[in-house]
């Protein structure tokens, strides 16, 4: 069965999409830790970051470091934190999360946005690319 990122990559499913190439896909998390926590993932659905193939994930990071600096532009913060844990979804994604404090680091606090204000954050990316 395919992954719920595979079915967004497939426009099986709504995401607010920020960035896109060949390989790789930038959207915003559903449930954010801050405004503006993005997701990059790569399109071949694997599921663990370090069973990539090398040249594979250094794409994956430079795909994801221009989705950050774009996001470091866009949202006010101290700066840009990068996690990737993947126990919820079992296909790879570096989580993007702009930075105010370190409990924004914890994925245990959450921010409630409306359907317009991810419209929003998500422009505001997309312009800064
Ligand atoms: P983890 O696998 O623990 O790294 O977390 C998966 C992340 O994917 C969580 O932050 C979720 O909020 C996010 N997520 C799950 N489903 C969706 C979705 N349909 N669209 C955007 N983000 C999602």
């Amino acid at each position: 069965m395919s992954s719920i990122f595979t079915k967004i990559i497939n426009g099986e499913i709504p995401a607010y999409k920020v960035a896109e190439n060949d390989k790789f896909l930038a959207f915003l998390d559903i449930n954010p830790n801050a405004k503006g926590h993005t997701l990059c993932i790569p399109k071949q659905e694997i599921n663990k970051i370090f069973d990539m193939e090398e040249d594979h994930y250094v794409e994956l990071m430079k795909f994801s470091r221009e989705v950050a600096k774009a996001l470091e532009t866009a949202v006010p913060c101290k700066r840009i934190g990068m996690a990737v844990v993947g126990l919820e979804v079992p296909h790879v994604h570096v989580h993007l999360i702009p930075l105010q404090e370190m409990d924004d680091m914890r994925f245990t606090k959450k921010e409630k946005l409306t359907p317009s204000e991810f419209e929003e954050v998500a422009n505001a990316i997309k312009e800064s690319l």
